[in-house]
């Protein structure tokens, strides 16, 4: 069964970045029918806010990408212990006792040669003495995963094809920190281990991780780590998407700070991020489609570009007005205005640009509203349509029609002053709609106070 997971770190909100990886993945999983899992990754007690997790868990429930299963590494750390005696039993584990600055340093001297900062294991070739000695010194170590340099590593993936890293070129990264603690890497693949996961969907600034965890998961099936479930053997697919980008191409602070209670203050509809989000970046056309079947049935990793995704607010408005105008009742119908029905939000959805904008022109209907003032023969004018004003099943089609008989006025002349005079306003949505929401006797009283006014 295809499993993708969301793994956000709890020690911020999801900004926009974060949603999209959070969609693809439950893209993958849902079209293929299968499952979608949530994971905390807060083994950083001190930055992991629980706070944040509810938050995480509130945006994505109202973007509606609902999770299948959720799992918390801070539950899970017996299982990252037993991955790390099973990599230590096996050599894959090793001690290291350098401070951050005698790291920093190295690192200095190898650019400042022109080598590439890789660390140059001198843990590894301590004998048992020296390391008794350090440890006598007091000095606790923290511990690193052994890369195999034999041969290259490779995958294929699933958007940027065949990827090869020499392992030579890169650190053995630290897993463990002294006072315990667990950096990210190898929980990570205990648990893609573990849960089954057979996707991995991510940004593309974890193309190299990717590479040090193909060669985790080999050594933890090697060494029977995840011996009680075959389905777990296999090495997941890998996928590395390019990086969310501001519309000028830079990657900015405001998109990280970006997220859902700022679109949702701003209006913005759930399904106007999904039908941006889901497309962007790849060969497929960016449009409204309010239809979730729809874009996951388009959805497909090949079609997704190398180059960087620009995210441009003032297209995420265009999508979400036009979403917004194909919205039906039933989905805003606790937004709306108190005493607002289908056909009042029939009539004003073309005029707004957001759900809570109804509520301006819901105010023409209920009033009371504001009249500007009317020339003479304006007011003759109104008069004559306070006496006209017949109710049946299109009153503005038939007043119109027979002021325009009667007074031989047209266009803006016949239609603009009783606009103004019903509405308080010169534009507007559809007066045919509006008209019989306003209601007849409402509508003689305000054409006769605006021919006297
Ligand atoms: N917590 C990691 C992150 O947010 C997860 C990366 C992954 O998908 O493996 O970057």
């Amino acid at each position: 069964m295809t499993t993708a997971r969301f793994a956000p770190s709890p020690t911020g909100r999801l900004h926009v970045g974060n949603i999209r990886t959070a969609l693809h993945n439950w893209m993958l999983a849902k079209r293929a029918g299968g499952s979608f899992i949530l994971r905390i990754d807060d083994t950083d007690a001190q930055r992991s806010r629980e706070e944040f997790v509810d938050a995480i868990r509130e945006d994505l429930a109202w973007l509606g990408l609902d999770w299948d299963r959720e799992e918390r590494q801070s539950q899970r750390l017996d299982r990252y212990e037993a991955a790390f005696d099973a990599l230590r039993a096996a050599g894959r584990i090793y001690p290291a006792y350098e401070t951050a600055q005698e790291l920093e340093l190295k690192r200095k001297i190898q650019l400042g040669r022109g080598l590439p900062p890789v660390y140059d294991r001198a843990a590894l070739s301590l004998t048992d003495d020296e390391r008794a000695a350090k440890e006598a010194e007091g000095i606790v170590p923290h511990w690193r995963f052994r890369l195999d340099h034999d041969e290259p590593i490779t995958w294929e993936d699933g958007i940027r094809g065949t990827q090869k890293f020499d392992p030579a070129l890169l650190s053995d990264p630290v897993i463990r920190r002294a006072d315990g603690s667990w950096l990210y890497m190898l929980p990570s693949t205990v648990d893609d281990i573990d849960m089954g996961v057979t996707q991995v969907l991510r940004g593309e600034d974890h193309v190299s991780n990717t590479a040090v965890q193909i060669q985790m998961f080999t050594a933890l099936h090697a060494a029977e780590f995840a011996a009680q479930h075959d389905a777990a053997k296999n090495v997941p697919d890998f996928a590395h998407e390019a990086l969310l980008v501001s519309k000028e191409g830079k990657l900015s602070k405001r998109l990280g700070s970006l997220g859902c209670d700022a679109f949702r203050e701003r209006g913005i509809e759930p399904e106007a991020i999904i039908a941006l989000l889901a497309r962007l970046g790849t060969s497929l056309p960016v449009e409204p489609v309010a239809d979730r079947a729809a874009l996951m049935e388009s959805f497909d990793l090949t079609t997704f570009g190398r180059a960087p995704a620009k995210f441009d607010e003032a297209e995420l408005d265009r999508i979400n007005t036009a979403i917004v105008h194909q919205m039906p009742f039933d989905a805003v119908k606790e937004r709306l205005p108190a005493g607002m029905d289908e056909t009042g939000w029939h009539a004003v959805r073309p005029n707004v640009k957001t759900v809570a904008e109804a509520e301006e022109w819901w105010r023409l209907v209920t009033g009371p509203i504001d009249r500007p003032a009317f020339l003479d023969e304006d007011r003759a004018y109104l008069a004559e349509a306070a006496r006209t004003l017949e109710w049946g099943d299109d009153p503005w089609g038939a007043l119109t029609s027979a002021l325009k008989e009667a007074t031989g006025r047209k266009g803006k002349a016949l239609f603009l002053p009783l606009r103004q005079a019903l509405t308080g306003m010169d534009h507007g949505p559809d007066m045919g709609e509006l008209l019989p929401l306003i209601g007849e006797d409402e509508a003689r009283a305000r054409l006769e106070l605006a021919a006297g006014a």
